[in-house]
């Protein structure tokens, strides 16, 4: 059985997340998505577990998804879920610089391989963070988002 754990923040989980998991259920037998703590764009462990039942929501029906919050390196989330991969998207030369770094350290502490897929070019413009700056704007992001989708949580608006 070939699980991979897709970390992340999720803040909110987008299409482009959505089209990395559906590429990668290609390729594992099981995907995790792994909503991590990260404190340098959220540190609410509550609003991270938010996150993940929403987006488990989404996957309801596919049996070979699940969605858990996790406070620990993402390495050794993936031993205790029995993952010997990591899933991660790139979409332009930034993030692969970041996603080297990160792949590179997790293979230096853990025997976790990293696999990065190339984002879909369609989708490649489509960030959290520029989901959250037009949210905030009050454009209206659904289409951003995977059918389905609760976000923002109504104490957000
Ligand atoms: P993190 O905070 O760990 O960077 P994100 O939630 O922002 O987590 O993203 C999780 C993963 O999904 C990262 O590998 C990121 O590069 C990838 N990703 C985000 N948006 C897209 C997209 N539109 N297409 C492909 N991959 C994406």
């Amino acid at each position: 059985m070939r699980t991979a754990i897709f970390p992340g923040s999720f803040n909110p989980f987008t299409i482009g997340h959505a089209d990395i998991v559906a590429r990668g259920l290609r390729l594992f037998d099981r995907v995790v998505i792994g909503v991590g703590y990260n404190v340098r764009k959220d540190d609410a462990a509550c609003g991270a577990a938010k996150r993940a039942a929403r987006i488990a929501a989404l996957y309801a029906g596919e049996p070979r998804v699940s969605v858990e919050a996790y406070p620990q390196l993402t390495t050794e989330f993936a031993k205790t879920r029995g993952a010997g991969f990591i899933l991660r998207g790139v979409r332009e030369v930034s993030d692969f610089e970041y996603e080297r770094r990160l792949a590179d350290m997790n293979s230096d502490i853990s025997d976790i391989e990293t696999v990065i897929l190339t984002a879909n070019p369609a989708l490649a413009h489509v960030s959290s963070s520029a989901v959250r700056e037009l949210a905030a704007f009050g454009y209206d992001v659904s289409r951003f988002l995977p059918a389905g989708l609760v976000w923002p949580e109504p104490q957000q608006l």
